[in-house]
C-alpha cells in the first residue's frame, strides 16, 4: 500500500518549509486545484495559496497548477495566479506527470506533488515519482465520486507519515 502512502501529510500549506525542500533537491510543485488552493467549484483561491505561490517563487522553485479539472477552469486559476497549468491531468495516471516533467525540465525526485486526496494526488504522484504532500481539504463538499474515494481513504487508514528518503 506505499503508493497510497503520503511522504509528509499537512494541515495547511502554511506548514509546508519550502526552504528545506529546496535544499532536498525540490525545484517544482505541482499543485492541485479543488480543496487544495481553491474551495470545491469556486475560483477563489486561499490566502494560504498565494503565499504559498509567493514563497516558492522566492525559493527559486516552480509552482504549476497541476489538476484533474478542465481547461477553461484551470486557465482561469492560473492566470489570476500568473502560474503555469495542466488541465486535465488524469490524475492518478503518471502520463501527465511525465508529460510537465519533460516539458519543463524536472525529474521525479525534483517535484512534490501537493494535493487532498489520497487516491488521485498521492497515488498519481507517487506512480510517477515525485515527493507527495496532502492536504486536509479545503471543504466537505464534493463530487459524489470524489466522497466515494475519501470512504476508500478511511477504509485504507489515512496515516500521517513523514519518512525520509535518506
Ligand atoms: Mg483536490
Amino acid at each position: 500500500m506505499k503508493l497510497i502512502q503520503p511522504d509528509l501529510t499537512v494541515d495547511c500549506l502554511n506548514d509546508l518549509d519550502l526552504s528545506y525542500w529546496y535544499e532536498r533537491g525540490i525545484r517544482g510543485i505541482f499543485i492541485d486545484l479543488d480543496n487544495t488552493i481553491s474551495p470545491w467549484r469556486q475560483n477563489s483561491v486561499t490566502g494560504e495559496a498565494r503565499e504559498l505561490i509567493d514563497k516558492a517563487r522566492q525559493a527559486g522553485i516552480m509552482i504549476i497548477l497541476f489538476t484533474n479539472a478542465g481547461e477553461i477552469r484551470a486557465r482561469e486559476v492560473a492566470w489570476s495566479l500568473g502560474i503555469g497549468y495542466y488541465a486535465s491531468a488524469k490524475k492518478p495516471f503518471a502520463a501527465m506527470y511525465r508529460k510537465a516533467m519533460k516539458e519543463l525540465e524536472l525529474t521525479g525526485s525534483e517535484v512534490l506533488a501537493i494535493g487532498d486526496q489520497v487516491f488521485t494526488d498521492v497515488l498519481g504522484g507517487n506512480l510517477a515519482g515525485c515527493t507527495t504532500v496532502l492536504t486536509s481539504p479545503l471543504a466537505q463538499e464534493e463530487y459524489a465520486g470524489t466522497k466515494f474515494l475519501r470512504f476508500l481513504e478511511r477504509l485504507a487508514g489515512r496515516k500521517a507519515v513523514f519518512h525520509s528518503r535518506d
